[in-house]
C-alpha cells in the first residue's frame, strides 16, 4: 500500500509481512521531496524496528487497528528516546524521557512513525514561516505557504508520504493547513484526546489531532487516540462512542451569513459556500443562517488569552532544565535571560510579552479577566447554537494559500485564524474538509462544527454529506 493513499483500502486486504515496505517507501518519498522542507527528522531506525514487530505480529495474527499505518508526528509531540524541539532552539540537543499518550496509543496500536515535521515555533503562526528551521514548501504549490502551524504536518500528508499525521490545534493550526494543502484535519474536542506528551502553549486551547487524505482514515487514528487518560486531568471520563461513519440522515446545519458577507473573503470562497448552502437544502437538510457570536471579538479574545497562558506555559525555558543556555552568561539572572533572548524567535518573543502585560497586575482586569468573560459568553452563544442544530458551516479561511513573505503584519497574520478560534474558544470539535479548488489552481476547505463529544456524527456527516 502507498502511503500516497488512503489506508482504509488496504485494510480490506490480507494482512501479509509487507508494514516494511510500505514504511521503505514512505521513508523513499520523504527523502526524495526535502526540498519541501516538511521534515526535521525522519526516524529510519526507530521506524524500521516498529514495522519489524508490526509484521512479526501480523504473521501471528496479532496485529493491532492500525497496521499499515505509515505516520508523521509534529515536533511539539513527545516520542521517547527522539528529538523534538517545538521548531525552536531553545529546545536544541533535547530529547524526549517519553512519549505523549497519543503516540503511545497509535503504537499500541500498531502504527509506524517515520518521522517528525516543522512547525512554527511553539506551534505559534498561520504559515510556518516562525520556524526556527526554515520554511515549508505546500506541496500543491512550492511558491505556497502551506499554512501553520502543522505546516510541515500538512505537507507530509499532501505530498503523500504518510497516510496521516498528528497536529496539534490551538487556534486553527490543523484547520487552516489543511484548507491549504487540500487534506482533512479535525480538532478534536477539548478534552477528548490527551495532551499529555504535547507541549504547551496554550492549555486550555490545545488539542492533538490528525490530518489525512481522508475522512475514514481521520476517524481510524482518531478513535485509536480519543479516551480519558488519567496522565491528563482535563481529559473527559465519557466514554469515546464507536465511529461508524453511517449516513446521519437529515441535519440541521447553521452558517454564518457574516461568513459570506465579511470584507476580504475570496469571491470564490463565498461561491463555493453557497453552492454548498443549495446543495445541501436540496437534499432536504434544513439549513438556516445564524449570526457569528462576536466575530470581531474573537482573534482578540483569542490573542489575549492564548498569550497569558504561553507566557506562563513558556516561562520553564529558562537555560537551565532544558535545551539552550548560553555561554555568555555569567549568575543565574543573565543565564535566563540571554539564554532565552538567544534562543527564542521573535514571534515566541512578542507573544512572550503581550502575555505577561495581560496579566501583569495593572492591566489583568483590563484585558486578561475581560477576555474571560468574552471567552465566556463566546462558548455560551456556540453551545446554544450547537442546541439547535446539528452543525455550524463556514469556510475554514477567507482565501487560499498566500505566497511566501506575503503577510508581514502580525495583525495581519492573526486574522488568518478569524473561523477557526471559535472552536478553540469553545472547546467544540471542528473540521476541515477539502472540497474546493480555486480557478488559482489552489485547494480550499469548509469547516463543519458540532457539539462537544459529538465528533461521531461530524465525521459521519463530513464522509456521507460531504464525500470526503
Ligand atoms: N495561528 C494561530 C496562532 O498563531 C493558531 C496557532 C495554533 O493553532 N497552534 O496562535
Amino acid at each position: 500500500m502507498s502511503p500516497t493513499k488512503s489506508f482504509s483500502e488496504a485494510h480490506l486486504l490480507p494482512r501479509s509481512g509487507s508494514i516494511g515496505s510500505t514504511v521503505e517507501q514512505a521513508l523513499a518519498a520523504a527523502e526524495a521531496q526535502r526540498d519541501l522542507n516538511a521534515y526535521l527528522e525522519l526516524f529510519h531506525d526507530s521506524a524500521r524496528e516498529q514495522a519489524a514487530r508490526v509484521d512479526a505480529r501480523i504473521n501471528a495474527g496479532e496485529a493491532g487497528p492500525l497496521a499499515g499505518v505509515v505516520l508523521s508526528i509534529k515536533d511539539n509531540i513527545c516520542y521517547k528516546g527522539h528529538k523534538v524541539s517545538a521548531s525552536s532552539r531553545i529546545l536544541e540537543g533535547f530529547t524526549s524521557l517519553y512519549s505523549a499518550t497519543a503516540v503511545e496509543r497509535l503504537l499500541a496500536a500498531d502504527a509506524v512513525i517515520i518521522g517528525r515535521t516543522n512547525c512554527d515555533e511553539f506551534a505559534m503562526g498561520s504559515s510556518n514561516e516562525n520556524s526556527a528551521f526554515g520554511k515549508v514548501l505546500n506541496p500543491v504549490e512550492k511558491t505556497m505557504v502551506p499554512g501553520g502551524s502543522s505546516g510541515g504536518a500538512a505537507a507530509s500528508v499532501a505530498a503523500g508520504t504518510v497516510h496521516v499525521a498528528l497536529g496539534s490545534d490551538t487556534g486553527g493550526s490543523i484547520r487552516q493547513p489543511a484548507s491549504f494543502t487540500g487534506t482533512v484535519g479535525l480538532k478534536p474536542t477539548y478534552g477528548r484526546i490527551s495532551r499529555y506528551g504535547l507541549i504547551a502553549f496554550a492549555s486550555s486551547f490545545d488539542q492533538i489531532g490528525p490530518f489525512a487524505h481522508t475522512v475514514e482514515d481521520t476517524a481510524a487514528v482518531y478513535q485509536v487516540m480519543a479516551g480519558h487518560d488519567p496522565k491528563d486531568a482535563t481529559t473527559s471520563k465519557r466514554p469515546v462512542e464507536p465511529i461508524t461513519l453511517e449516513h446521519p440522515g437529515k441535519l440541521r446545519i447553521a452558517y454564518y451569513r457574516e461568513g459570506l458577507e465579511r470584507a476580504g473573503m475570496d469571491p470564490e470562497v463565498v461561491a463555493h459556500m453557497q453552492a454548498q448552502i443549495d446543495r445541501l437544502k436540496a437534499e432536504g437538510h434544513i439549513v438556516e443562517p445564524i449570526s457569528v457570536p462576536l466575530l470581531d471579538h474573537q482573534v482578540p479574545t483569542y490573542y489575549i488569552l492564548a498569550t497569558a497562558e504561553a507566557s506562563s506555559n513558556l516561562a520553564r525555558f529558562d537555560g537551565i532544565r532544558f535545551g539552550h543556555r548560553s555561554t555568555k552568561a555569567q549568575g543565574v539572572d543573565e543565564t535566563y535571560r540571554l539564554s532565552r533572548s538567544e534562543a527564542f524567535g521573535p514571534e515566541v518573543k512578542r507573544r512572550i510579552l503581550l502575555g505577561t502585560f495581560v496579566l501583569s497586575a495593572g492591566y489583568y482586569d483590563a484585558y486578561y479577566a475581560q477576555a474571560q468573560r468574552v471567552r465566556r459568553i463566546i462558548r455560551d452563544h456556540t453551545l446554544a447554537s450547537l442546541e439547535e442544530f446539528d452543525l455550524i458551516l463556514s469556510p475554514t479561511c477567507p482565501t487560499t494559500a498566500f505566497a511566501h513573505g506575503a503577510i508581514t503584519d502580525p495583525v495581519a497574520m492573526y486574522l488568518q485564524d478569524i473561523f477557526t478560534v471559535q472552536a478553540n474558544l469553545a472547546g467544540t470539535p471542528a473540521i476541515s474538509l477539502p472540497t474546493g479548488t480555486h480557478s488559482n489552481g489552489l485547494p480550499f476547505g469548509i469547516q463543519l462544527t458540532a457539539k462537544p463529544f459529538d465528533e461521531a456524527r461530524l465525521l459521519a456527516a463530513s464522509a456521507r454529506i460531504f464525500g470526503c
